[in-house]
């Protein structure tokens, strides 16, 4: 069991996550996978990684609770082996123009995405560090590069996760660890569904140079290839997948 590879992937349940945990496991990886509520959703991608013929544990939590994270990491380690890749995509927002923004909506979007991510990236650099070997991966978006009118509190939590992650790349680089980011633009998932309405949604696919939305499936090869020694060069980056966007 104990040279097993084994990817832990925050928010597995839906959308990148999802695609991401899929991925892995087509790269071999047992998945131990935490999720907030959507407990179909994470039966779902139970059963698919069944077919895949990896193993996978599920974990029922709040990335805001500190504790339950460690919890999961440890028995993470115990059941499926040491944690050699993390995927830190759990994330929530809650839009609105900062003038109108109420308190929790701030506090809920700052405690799930840039808190919820350091308590996953604490837990798992403990072990990872012991071994000498890891590669770290969040998930921020263009709009923690460039800002988004509507998404000061998303915008602020995103930016948060790249100094993070720099960060953490230039701490832990001694020991064989690798960290770095993946920014997606505008992608196809329930985050993108429930923020949108049609009218919203032609004006962002006018915007993009690509002309459409991208998959999750589009950033989970990024997520692939960051996790891979393909990318054994490559810490600190910002990997920006977003169909231009930003041009
Ligand atoms: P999604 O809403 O489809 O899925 C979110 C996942 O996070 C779910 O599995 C959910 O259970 C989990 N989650 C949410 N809050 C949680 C909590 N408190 N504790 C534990 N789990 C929690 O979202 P998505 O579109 O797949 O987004 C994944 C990541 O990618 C997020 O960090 C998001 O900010 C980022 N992102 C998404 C897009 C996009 O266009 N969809 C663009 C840029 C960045």
């Amino acid at each position: 069991m104990s040279d097993r590879n084994v990817a832990l992937v925050s928010g597995g349940s839906r959308g990148i996550g999802r695609a991401a945990a899929l991925r892995l496991a087509e790269d071999g990886y047992a998945i131990s996978f935490c999720y907030h509520s959507d407990t179909e959703s994470a039966a779902r991608l139970g059963k698919e990684l069944s077919e895949i013929g990896v193993d996978w544990l599920p974990e029922q939590l709040d990335v805001c609770e500190p504790d339950a994270v460690r919890a999961w990491v440890s028995r993470t380690e115990e059941e499926l082996g040491p944690i050699r890749v993390a995927v830190a995509s759990a994330g929530v927002t809650r839009d609105k123009p900062l003038l109108m923004m109420s308190d929790q909506d701030w506090s809920q979007v700052m405690d799930t995405n840039l808190d919820g991510v350091a308590h996953v990236l604490r837990a798992v650099l403990f072990p990872m560090v012991k071994r000498k070997s890891g590669s770290i991966i969040t998930l921020s978006s263009v709009s923690g590069v460039y800002g988004n009118p509507g998404q000061g509190n998303y915008s602020a939590s995103k930016a948060g996760i790249i100094a993070l992650t720099r960060t953490l790349g230039k701490e832990v680089g001694k020991f064989g660890i690798r960290a770095n980011t993946v920014a997606p633009g505008m992608i196809e998932t329930d985050m993108t569904t429930a923020a949108l309405g049609e009218a919203a949604r032609r004006r962002a696919v006018d915007a993009i140079p690509l002309g459409r939305f991208g998959t999750a499936e589009e950033v989970a090869e990024a997520v692939s290839f960051l996790a891979s020694d393909k990318s054994a060069y490559m810490t600190g980056s910002v990997l920006q997948i977003d169909g231009g966007i930003v041009l």
